[in-house]
Formats: C-alpha cells, sequence, structure tokens
C-alpha cells in the first residue's frame, strides 16, 4: 500500500503522478458561484458529465433531422442495431461475455422483469432474501413481487441483518438463515456494493451458497457497476441489473444494464414477458411470424430503446472502455485509501468509518457516521464547497471517484470536515 502523508504537499505529487489524472478534464465539474470547481463527492449517486456527451446526443439529433426514420439503417451509428455498440464495453466493465449483457429499461424495471423469469415461487419455497438495509426501492420491488403471486410481504421476506450494535452484514448468520430457512428460500436478491454502507459482498459466495440450497440469485449492481470489478460470470449468479447513472456517468434516469448468465441463454423453460425486441432479429419486421426467441440477455428487450439516452451512455462507456475497469479500480483503492487516512489521523472520536476497512470488500465510498450530528453539518459541508450525502441518522457518504476526483480534492474534503467538527 502507498505510504500516506499528511501534507497538502503530498496530494499535489500524487495528483502528478497519476496516470488517470487528466480524465478530471474530460468531465464538466459543478462549479460554485465564484466560478470555482465544487469538491463533488456524489458520483455514487449522480455521475458527472463527460464532456463528449453533447457531440454523442447531437450526432443523434443531427441523424434524425436529416434521415428521419432513414436513420435506423442508415445514421451513421443505425439505430437498428444501437444496444450492439454498448454490449461489448459494458461486459468488459461489469465481467461478463456479451451474450450476458444488455442495455434496457430502468433499474427497477429490469429487477422486476428479472424476477418474472427468475422468482418462481411454490406453495413450500416462496420466499425471498435481501440484506436488511437494502435500498427502498429494491425492497418495495421485492414485496410487491410477493404480493402479486399471491403471498404475505411480512412473512415472505426473509431480512440479512446486521448483529446488534454493528452495521456491516456477517457471512456466518447468512449461513444460519440457509440453514434454518434455505429450502423456503426461491430468490436470494442482494445488493452488490451495499448503497449505505458501502459493503461489497462476496458474491460468488453468496451465490455457491444460494444455489447450495436450490435457490435463484440475483444482484443489484447499482453501486458495483463502474466502481469496483464485479466479475459477474465467475460469480455464478443467475441474474444482476444496475443502473448507469452512478459510477457510469451516463445522465439523470438514463437506461439501465442487465446480466442473464449465460447458463440461461437458450433457457425456453424461463417464464418471461416479451416484446418484438426480444424477437429474432432477421424476422422481427415481417411482423406476422410466431415469436421466435433472440438467445442470451437480448432475449429480454421488450421495446426498441431510447436512442438519445444510449448516446450519452456510449459517450461514457467509450471513456471506460480506453482507461479499462482495472485501472480505474487500482486508482480507486489509492484513493480511497488515503482518504480513510485522512479521516484517521484527525483522531475525533466522534467519527466512525462504517463501510469495510478491507479494500475487497468496498469501492470507492466511504460512510462516515458522525455520532450525534444532524443535518446541519451537511449544510455546513455544502456552504465549504463539498457535495456530499446525507442519510438519517448520522451517515455522511463521500464517494471520491476515480475518474475526475483528485487526491487534492479528498485533501480538502477532509480539512474541511476537521474545520467544521472544531467549531
Ligand atoms: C440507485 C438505486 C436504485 C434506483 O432505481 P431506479 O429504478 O434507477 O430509480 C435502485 N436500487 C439500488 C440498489 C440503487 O442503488
Amino acid at each position: 500500500m502507498l505510504n500516506y502523508q499528511l501534507s497538502l504537499d503530498f496530494a499535489l505529487k500524487e495528483d502528478q503522478k497519476d496516470e488517470l489524472s487528466t480524465y478530471r478534464n474530460q468531465f464538466h465539474i459543478p462549479k460554485d458561484k465564484y466560478g470555482k470547481d465544487l469538491i463533488y463527492m456524489t458520483g455514487n449517486s449522480l455521475g458527472l458529465q463527460p464532456k463528449t456527451t453533447k457531440k454523442y446526443i447531437h450526432q443523434e439529433l443531427e441523424d434524425w433531422a436529416n434521415l428521419g426514420v432513414e436513420g435506423h439503417t442508415n445514421a451513421k451509428n443505425p439505430w437498428l442495431k444501437y444496444h450492439e455498440f454498448l454490449t461489448e464495453s459494458m461486459a468488459n466493465i461489469v465481467g461478463a461475455k456479451p451474450i450476458e449483457v444488455i442495455i434496457m429499461n430502468t433499474l427497477t424495471v429490469n429487477l422486476h422483469l428479472m424476477m418474472v423469469s427468475f422468482y418462481k415461487p411454490t406453495a413450500k419455497r416462496y420466499k425471498i432474501l435481501i440484506e436488511a438495509d437494502a435500498f427502498p426501492s429494491d425492497k418495495y420491488a421485492v414485496e410487491s413481487q410477493l404480493r402479486h403471486h399471491g403471498f404475505n410481504d411480512k412473512d415472505g421476506l426473509i431480512l440479512w441483518k446486521a448483529r446488534q450494535g454493528e452495521e456491516l452484514a456477517n457471512y456466518e448468520d447468512l449461513e444460519a438463515i440457509f440453514k434454518a430457512h434455505g429450502n423456503e428460500i426461491a430468490l436470494v436478491m442482494i445488493g452488490g456494493v451495499n448503497y449505505y454502507t458501502g459493503q461489497y459482498f462476496d458474491m460468488k459466495r453468496i451465490t455457491n451458497l444460494g444455489h447450495k440450497y436450490g435457490c435463484m440469485v440475483g444482484f443489484d449492481c447499482a453501486h458495483g457497476a463502474g466502481n469496483v470489478e464485479l466479475n459477474l460470470h465467475d460469480s455464478g449468479a443467475d441474474f444482476a441489473v444496475w443502473c448507469t447513472y452512478k459510477y457510469l456517468n451516463s445522465g439523470p434516469g438514463s437506461l439501465a444494464g442487465c446480466f442473464v448468465h449465460e447458463r440461461h441463454a437458450n433457457n425456453k423453460d424461463l417464464n418471461r414477458f416479451t416484446g418484438w425486441w426480444s424477437h429474432n432479429k432477421e424476422t422481427r419486421f415481417r411482423m406476422r411470424d410466431e415469436f421466435d426467441q433472440l438467445p442470451g440477455a437480448e432475449g429480454w428487450q421488450l421495446s426498441n430503446p431510447p436512442i438519445l439516452s444510449m448516446a450519452a451512455i456510449k459517450a461514457s462507456l467509450d471513456m471506460f472502455q480506453e482507461v479499462g475497469i482495472k485501472k480505474i479500480v487500482e486508482k480507486s483503492k489509492k484513493l480511497t485509501g488515503y482518504f480513510e487516512f485522512l479521516l484517521k489521523q484527525l483522531g475525533e472520536d466522534s467519527i466512525r468509518i462504517i463501510t469495510p476497512s478491507n479494500p475487497k470488500e468496498r469501492g470507492c465510498q466511504l460512510s462516515i457516521q458522525v455520532k450525534n450530528a444532524d443535518k446541519s453539518l451537511h449544510h455546513k459541508l455544502t456552504k465549504a464547497g463539498i457535495i456530499s450525502d446525507w442519510r438519517e441518522p448520522e451517515v455522511i457518504r463521500c464517494a471520491p471517484v476515480p475518474l475526475y476526483n483528485s487526491f487534492q480534492d479528498v485533501y480538502h474534503l477532509v480539512n474541511k470536515l476537521k474545520a467544521i467538527l472544531n467549531e
């Protein structure tokens, strides 16, 4: 690990040495009223805009203006197969094979579509296991699936909870849950990286456990995609979903990703909802053919997709493809390690990092508990030019993103926090 030092000079030198430092200039960094860069620590909520995004979207607007419907085949990037331009780079980011990945719909929609296929409850095996502090949308989604199948959403939901007085979920407890209830659980649905604690779960371990007990296993990787090396294929998970507007910098509400493991690529026994975009591309436009399922994740598409949003995704993925997720994660570990070092050096008893200290069990986000703090702390940080995220009752989440945050950002963040705590 790096030999971190306290001085600003150390941060300056690290930024100079940083191979990825030039990428910061390829993003629009939000500014304060004096035109000074804000310290943006919320790439875990909405990633910043690459400067190329406008150009990518403009290209599609131009082709639409000049070609109308002919753009489907004659645009510079023909719209009919636009999603195919994204598949390989997205597959590289999440560690999957191209046949396992598709970009479509939005995140919670994809989660539901995956549950149509992979949540197949029976009278005896119908429960869904999730982590206790799952993202609310995920919890609402699985509860509604339980109700949809006629089950009680209280009885049907099994929560993997942290122990009393702890924040992080514990694998021994998970094993105990499976021992006690494994044959009642139809589906395991966990956030690959927990949005609140920043804990990166061992997805392979969870998948193996779930499969051992005969459950289907899926992950919501909204906080993992573009942040950690996911290795979805090797995890063996049946499915995964994620959004592209957090670490993947593709714009507010942009389309989401979906992974279906190769072993299900031609599985015609799975339930699914279909549309013309799930149908064989060769015969799609004959319109009257019997339904002919596309193999792989593409076969879960319903509609022809919004090209303008896909253009924003392409702008971002082209950058990820150029850098490679390995280099991004490498810098991320240094940057977040530095952040952790500085926070520990504060020697503040009121501060506790609830994110795991093992770099393999986290991405770039640190969740900082500030005892007895209230939201005024967050307001003060905002006033000091720091964009961070506040979670009740007393947690600040900060995510130094390796593509656009610097060591200096982290240095200034911790110093401003220190000044505010000492007020
Ligand atoms: C961000 C996030 C969501 C948001 O869902 P949308 O359908 O994109 O609005 C859902 N789940 C998790 C785990 C998230 O991190």
